[in-house]
């Protein structure tokens, strides 16, 4: 109750200026909390934890391998790794995923469906782009067939390096994913247009 008393005094709130720096009354960069005297902004904000929470806790990636990098990412949803205990689980149909793993090399022939699966998910939706042929092109780069990265057909959300990259990898590359979901604002947003 008196450390209570003490935080309301000291105008200190550690939701807004972060647990460690408890001199640092500078908010925290992403925290939703820039205007702590809008209690209706207070209550947006937290509306929008609540979704984010949601979606980053409930990701479901479309079953999309292209390529040898594929077989890592199958690596992720085996028992090894078992990304279910994040909560992302593979579907096999693009109207009830949310993110799409470019696993593999995108040709030319393969990117116009490509275009076609990830128009035909729900949004918001996220694109991690998985491995250099992905991201770039990678070995065949100077191939007549190749596309030299995925982010030539949609907009890309996190780019995974490697040849292959480690299913480890991909997990990081998740857990980037969530945080960047963590940061979003879409009630505020629709509110203050
Ligand atoms: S990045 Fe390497 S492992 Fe992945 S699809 Fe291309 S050649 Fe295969």
């Amino acid at each position: 109750m008196r450390l209570h008393q003490s935080l309301l005094r000291s105008n200190y709130c550690p939701l807004v200026y972060g647990l460690r720096h408890t001199h640092d009354t500078t908010p925290r960069k992403y925290s939703p909390f820039q205007d702590t005297k809008g209690t209706f902004e207070f209550a947006l904000a937290r509306a929008d934890d609540l979704l984010n929470w949601g979606r980053k806790t409930s990701m479901w990636p479309m079953t999309f391998g292209l390529a040898c990098c594929a077989l890592e990412m199958m690596h992720m949803a085996g028992p090894r790794y078992d990304m279910d205990r994040y909560g992302t689980v593979f579907r096999a149909s693009p109207r009830q995923t949310d993110v799409i793993i470019v696993a593999g090399t995108l040709t030319n022939k393969m990117a116009a469906a490509f275009r076609k699966v990830y128009d035909s998910m729900p949004d918001p939706k996220w694109v991690v782009s998985m491995g250099s042929c992905a991201n770039g092109g990678g070995y065949y780069y100077y191939s007549y067939s190749v596309v030299r990265g995925c982010d030539r057909i949609v907009p890309v959300d996190i780019y995974i390096p490697g040849c292959p990259p480690s299913s480890e990898a991909l997990i990081y590359g998740f857990l980037q994913l969530q945080k960047k979901i963590k940061r979003m604002s879409t009630i505020q947003k629709w509110y203050r247009k």
